[in-house]
């Protein structure tokens, strides 16, 4: 038996972040023809998984799940219920906006399963808000993790983001602090970040907004790592805290490589050697499900491919990567073929290398990706 999950893409927002290089449609003329697809789609998948494959995680992302009324995710849950085994534990996460959230829309997705909330929070300022394009003001926030404690959830988490160019180090504290005193178990907090195409980039370009500044984005990094340690709260994957162990399973499953897959416009799968992933346009989605054609593409990882995604994905977490278990996986001896790197990562306090385990230490979070990249040259002996 392999535990698996499964994502679901709900490509709509009510309003375009101006940050955001998601894939969603602000117009919902093509809603119910995606949600239509979806449908067809999840039955057309069901051959993804092996007959013993049991999906312990479902995650409701996007785009904006939450601009899905009762019925329609009754019917995907059905229908998931329907074409795959799903644990009895399953975790079902639903990424919601809190301008969407009342009492008893909280409730009806708790009586449809809904065990845990993702709510896109970002900032406490509704200046800044306003500067994002958010839908939702700060008291819309906070009302909403209180309702969703009074009906029942336990499981919690909202989204951050730090690093805006306005944002204070005193404030981003203060952001933080007000963060961790309200019912939650979790927290996702993402640097802001310049993506192309999006019409943050325009702005910048047009040099109406500024772009985010490195020093800044460190500084409020290391702030906020500073309060999650003072806190007691776990920081368990560079972008995720948590209160002790109350990890994400479904990304969890994710950075440790695990089978999912995706279902709706521009969402990703991995096989364990392949990656697929659906095309981004919600009308093209519709054409190739209802032609009964492939609506992905994939590629074929090899093994290097898969020792940089193993290395990625495990420096980032709290994990690390197991030395051992990559050698004899792939029989990529880190340790020999890296030694100066490491020796020098490990006196600059970037690494540590214990009982076989190669993690970073928080302030070695900072440059994952740069650690990652070097260890991604492979040397000419192997
Ligand atoms: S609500 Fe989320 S997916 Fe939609 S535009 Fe904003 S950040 Fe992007």
């Amino acid at each position: 038996m392999i535990l698996a999950g499964i994502y679901i893409h709900i490509p709509f927002c009510k309003k375009a972040c101006f940050y955001c290089d998601f894939h969603f449609d602000v117009s919902f003329k093509h809603k119910d023809a995606v949600l239509s697809s979806l449908q067809k789609e999840i039955t057309s998948r069901a051959n993804f998984f092996n007959p013993d494959d049991v999906i312990e995680s479902i995650y409701f992302g996007g785009g904006t799940p939450s601009v899905l009324n009762k019925h329609e995710l009754s019917t995907i849950l059905n229908a998931l219920h329907t074409q795959y085994t799903i644990a009895p534990n399953v975790e079902i996460t639903f990424e919601c906006n809190p301008d969407d959230l009342s009492s008893s829309y909280l409730a009806d997705l708790k009586l449809l399963g809904v065990n845990r909330l993702s709510i896109g929070v970002q900032s406490f300022n509704n200046d800044h808000l306003k500067w994002m394009n958010r839908s939702h003001d700060s008291a819309q926030s906070l009302q909403c993790v209180d309702m969703a404690a009074s009906v029942g959830f336990t499981d919690i988490t909202i989204d951050l983001i730090y690093g805006i160019p306005s944002l204070g180090l005193h404030e981003w504290q203060e952001t933080v602090e007000r963060a961790l005193e309200l019912p939650i178990n979790h927290l996702s907090a993402y640097g802001l970040t310049l993506e192309p195409n999006t019409p943050y980039q325009r702005l910048v370009d047009q040099k109406k907004y500024h772009s985010p500044q490195d020093e800044k984005t460190s500084d409020h990094f290391e702030a906020l790592v500073a309060i999650i340690n003072a806190k007691g709260w776990e920081h368990y994957e560079v972008s995720n805290f948590c209160k002790t162990g109350n990890y994400s399973r479904h990304n969890t499953a994710y950075w440790q490589n695990k089978k999912y897959l995706g279902l709706g416009p521009s969402a990703h799968s991995f096989t364990g050697t392949e990656r697929h992933w659906n095309v981004s346009n919600n009308a093209e989605y519709n054409l190739k499900i209802a032609a009964v054609e492939q609506a992905f593409e994939s590629e074929f990882l090899s093994v290097e491919d898969r020792i940089n995604e193993y290395v990625l994905t495990g420096l980032r977490t709290k994990w690390g990567v197991n030395l051992e278990e990559l050698n004899h996986k792939y029989g990529h001896p880190i340790v020999s073929l890296f030694a100066n790197e490491l020796n020098e990562w490990e006196s600059q306090g970037w690494i540590t290398i214990s009982q076989g385990q190669l993690t970073l230490t928080s302030s070695g979070l900072l440059f994952a990706d740069y650690i990652a990249s070097e260890l991604f040259k492979l040397k000419d002996e192997f």
